[in-house]
């Protein structure tokens, strides 16, 4: 039997009691992993009790010594890298490079997290009126929940609950059920960092979780990473709730290829932007908008992208892993066949993939779709694989036009060589994070994730300066001191400080 993945519930790893267990599958060849936990009610309610009495204690813990268990875990992070890479390749099909960076963009969070005083700093004015000061505070709030996605199972929770707990809450993070290994290893590592105990708790399963979450009146706030429909589900539903909620969702993002921008940079950034991790990435480019003269270059990207193989996590020469589940590759294969239907050109067709040894791996070969417009599904919908949408404007304007109708704002990108038509786009486009000749723009965490539109719900983003203000309570005080001086005037009856 596989083996069955423990819960971290009040400072320890235990076996849930629950009778519904799901399997983690290997997507390159269907091995069963380990078996993953729904939780049970009991088993949540007392996550929220451990992580309520541990708050307690927690916000009392001063913050220096906060962002030392921080820079403890960072370190442990840092030295089992390989290790968390790759129990994270084998649950993702993630190439062991990819898995690798998967985790490092979430030890930088860590970092961040380590550095968190000059974050929490409030704002002093003195003299608001005669002899009274007045400063501002923050303090956490209580315990936060987490739901994360499949597609980062070690970037989006260290997002996430390093910089919560660093803020002075305590977490519950409910990862996905597809790759729930990675975030057990995380959790554990951050045990022996020496995290107090139920400061943050890890308890698994599905909706019934996640809605639990969003309903329990002990949890303050709940961040969001996934899919649309489930992030406007999830922001609906813990806000109906009146917590605090954000929600990182889905996307559709573009490239903007101009004439004068060099063809090789372009040819090679969109082939990684596009396929890379099979395309299952949030900041992924799904659509290349060829402007002008630049559409001459689309059959050279076609013979490039073909040139991508495939392969298993452990081959250092795969570009890239099979798709999560035979559903997500059913359903891509069922996208491709509705961009044919709707008259698009199929320039490079990656249904029939396959990789000799893999004969059970969700395989989908890199895909190539030219003539696409904009009532089309396979443009209209998020299709989270290597299958890229190429279209073709003749002017910037055209471009900015086609994107700013898009009801996405996750990430874009401009290839370009003139300074003038970069400056254009990045004022004109009405999307949260932009590349200039840099095709995959995630931030590094001193600033935000600022997805924008139908890709993010909410007000403050993940990491940087928004999640200290999403995590924290602010607090202002007005302050008096008296001295010998006499009381004057009688009792002021006035609303306004003198
Ligand atoms: P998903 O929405 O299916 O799942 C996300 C989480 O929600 C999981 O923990 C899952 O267990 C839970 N969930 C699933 N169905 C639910 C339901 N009906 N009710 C309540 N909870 C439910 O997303 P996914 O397939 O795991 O991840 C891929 C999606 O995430 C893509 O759309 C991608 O763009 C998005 N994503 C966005 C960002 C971002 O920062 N904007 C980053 C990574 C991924």
């Amino acid at each position: 039997m596989a083996e069955r993945l423990p819960q971290y519930i009040d400072g320890a790893f235990v076996q849930s009691t629950t009778t519904e267990w799901l399997p983690v599958r290997n997507p390159a060849t269907q091995e069963i992993l380990c078996e993953v936990p729904v939780a049970t009610d009991e088993e949540m309610a007392q996550a929220v009790a451990s992580a309520k009495a541990a708050f307690a204690s927690w916000k009392e813990v001063a913050v220096p010594e906060r962002s030392r268990l921080m820079l403890r875990y960072q370190a442990l992070l840092k030295e089992r890298h390989d290790e968390i890479a790759t129990v994270l390749a084998q649950e993702t099909g993630k190439t062991f490079e990819d898995a690798k960076g998967d985790v490092w963009r979430g030890i930088e969070v860590v970092e961040q997290a380590a550095n968190i005083a000059p974050l929490l700093m409030g704002e002093t004015v003195e003299n608001v009126a005669r002899r009274i000061d007045s400063y501002s505070l923050r303090q956490p709030l209580g315990v936060f929940g987490g739901i994360t996605p499949f597609n980062f199972p070690a970037m989006i929770p260290l997002w996430m609950f390093p910089m919560a707990i660093a803020c002075g809450n305590t977490f519950i993070l409910k990862p996905s059920e597809r790759d729930p290994m990675t975030p057990n290893l995380l959790a554990k590592l951050f045990e022996e960092a020496g995290a107090p105990k139920g400061v943050l708790q890890v308890i698994h399963g599905t909706a019934k979780q996640v809605n639990f979450l969003c309903d329990h009146p002990d949890i303050k706030g709940v961040s969001f990473v996934g899919s649309v429909p489930v992030g406007q589900h999830v922001y609906r539903r813990a806000a109906e709730n009146l917590k605090r909620v954000q929600c990182m969702a889905g996307a559709k993002n573009h490239m903007v290829i101009m004439p004068d921008a060099p063809k090789d940079q372009v040819i090679s950034n969109i082939i990684g932007a596009s396929c890379g991790a099979a395309g299952q990435r949030c900041m992924a480019i799904s659509v290349a908008v060829f402007v002008g003269e630049a559409a001459e270059w689309i059959p050279e990207v076609r013979d490039a992208m073909a040139a991508l193989k495939p392969g298993a996590w452990d081959d250092p020469e795969a570009a890239y892993g099979p798709v999560i589940t035979p559903q997500a590759r059913d359903r891509i294969h069922g996208l491709i066949q509705r961009g044919v239907d709707a008259g698009a050109t199929l320039l490079l067709d990656g249904s029939d993939c396959t990789v000799p040894g893999f004969p059970d791996g969700n395989w989908i070969g890199p895909t190539l779709f030219s003539d696409v417009t904009p009532e089309m599904d396979i443009y209209k919908e998020e299709i989270f694989g290597p299958v890229l949408c190429a279209m073709t404007v003749d002017t910037l304007d055209d471009a900015i036009r086609l994107i700013n109708e898009n009801p996405y704002g996750n990430g874009t990108s401009i290839f370009t060589s003139s300074g003038g038509a970069a400056r254009k786009y990045q004022h004109e486009i009405d999307v949260g994070q932009v590349g200039i000749n840099v095709p995959i723009p995630v931030p590094l965490p001193f600033f935000s994730f600022t997805g924008w539109g139908g890709s993010f719900y909410g007000d403050q983003h993940a990491y940087g300066k928004d999640a200290p203000r999403f995590y924290t309570e602010i607090k202002t005080i007005t302050a008096r001191w008296f001295d010998d001086t006499p009381v004057t005037g009688g009792p002021n009856m006035s609303i306004a400080l003198k």
